[in-house]
């Protein structure tokens, strides 16, 4: 039998997004593995916490807040640090087995940097890619590389895997492993949970994301506004470089006279306590989503979900045996969606025990764990190829 393999997981950010909290249950147990991160940040600690040795680039280039629309004068200095983060990466992957990009940044210097490595790289591609996101030139080079060099892409759900395919990827590479959660809802009642947690008992709404435009949080906001009486935490900051929307959100909240009503929790890591704690979670993303942890976070805290009706929600709550679904944009569907839900709770509760199991059944941890351990195998292996 062959020795565990030894990974190099590579990601360019520093901070702790959705893609991050996933890369940090696939490294449990690798303790032979290694992480090459672009930047510092918490991310670097949780990873050495979890036993892997990790590398921070010496050039620290904060690529997670360089996006499509970030100008050719901010481009031009980094086109030489890249270069020597690519030699940098690929010096550090000779020592290892197989090398595993967690976001289409690292994917993109991993391939470049394989020139010269040549080894096994899979890419855990936690993005839709579509011109949302990123503009042609960049989805043309991901696509290119992916093609040439990827040995996997893994995707978490039909969504991400039809556009990856629909851009030029080669569906042969495709593996679609849908994110696995394993989180137990603490045996408290939800009032006794608000008064632990200094939230209000009243109606009470929640939304759990980091702050982006198209994360939609402004939606809910706008919902709200049409809602007297009913309260709504926004947990959650701007991770990656989106500091004016997340201005705007509170511009727009004093404006709409909701300062009492919502409340701004910032970035939490007790997230599953809080979602006990609301009586409904909202996911108003007005673009598809990859996925959406937090959808699967509510099914198993057993708490009701209306979510956007685009990307991989539908599939994840079964076109609405799981949770609702409205509209992306819509704040008036989603004031009525709200409505409903509020007034009469006892309605979804077979809603609620269906939702929990189909969790529990597609969206273990374990499960992920078990299809991302083969592929690695299997790729080190040269069986996948
Ligand atoms: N999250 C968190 N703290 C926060 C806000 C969000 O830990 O303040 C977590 C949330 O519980 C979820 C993840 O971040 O597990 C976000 O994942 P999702 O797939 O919903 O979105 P992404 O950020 O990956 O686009």
């Amino acid at each position: 039998m062959m020795s565990r393999e030894r990974v190099l997981f590579v990601d360019h950010t520093g901070q702790i997004g959705g893609a991050e909290l996933i890369l940090l249950d696939v490294v449990q147990g690798r303790n032979e593995s290694s992480a090459f991160l672009f930047e510092r940040g918490p991310l670097a600690q949780a990873l050495a916490e979890r036993g892997l040795s990790v590398i921070t680039s010496r050039w620290g280039l904060g690529l997670s807040t360089f996006r499509r629309d970030s100008s050719w004068m901010k481009a031009l200095p980094l086109a030489g640090g890249l270069a020597a983060i690519t030699a940098e990466l690929a010096r550090v992957a000779r020592g290892h087995d197989v090398v595993y990009a967690n976001s289409q940044k690292a994917f993109v210097l991993s391939a470049i940097a394989n020139v010269v490595a040549r080894k096994p790289l899979i890419w855990h591609l936690h993005d839709i890619i579509s011109p949302v996101h990123f503009g042609a030139m960049q989805r043309r080079t991901q696509v290119f590389l992916a093609n040439r060099v990827a040995a996997k892409v893994i995707v978490p759900s039909e969504a991400a895997a039809a556009a990856f395919i629909a851009a030029g990827g080669r569906r042969a590479l495709v593996e679609i492993v849908p994110n696995g959660l394993s989180v137990e809802p603490v045996p408290v009642s939800r009032q006794e949970l608000r008064q632990r947690l200094g939230l209000p008992s009243g109606p009470l709404v929640g939304v759990f994301s980091r702050l982006a435009q198209w994360k939609g949080q402004h939606v809910l906001v706008e919902a709200l506004a049409q809602l007297p009486g009913v309260h709504g935490v926004i947990v959650g900051d701007a991770l990656f470089g989106e500091q004016d929307y997340a201005a705007q959100l509170k511009r727009q909240v004093a404006e709409l006279g909701l300062a009492d009503r919502i409340h701004f929790l910032g970035h939490r890591r007790d997230v599953p306590l809080l979602m006990q704690a609301v009586d409904v979670m909202v996911h108003p993303s007005i673009d598809p989503e990859p996925f959406g942890r937090t959808l699967v976070e509510a099914m198993l805290a057993g708490v009701p979900v209306i979510a956007t009706d685009a990307g991989a929600a539908p599939d994840i709550l079964e076109h609405g045996r799981a949770g609702l679904l409205v509209p992306p944009g819509d704040a008036r569907a989603l004031a009525e969606a709200l409505d409903a839900v509020l007034s009469e709770p006892a309605i979804l509760e077979p809603q609620l025990v269906y939702a929990s199991r189909r969790a529990r059944t597609h969206y273990s941890l374990s499960r992920m764990l078990d299809s991302i351990g083969l592929l690695i195998r299997n790729v080190r292996a040269g069986a996948a190829v």
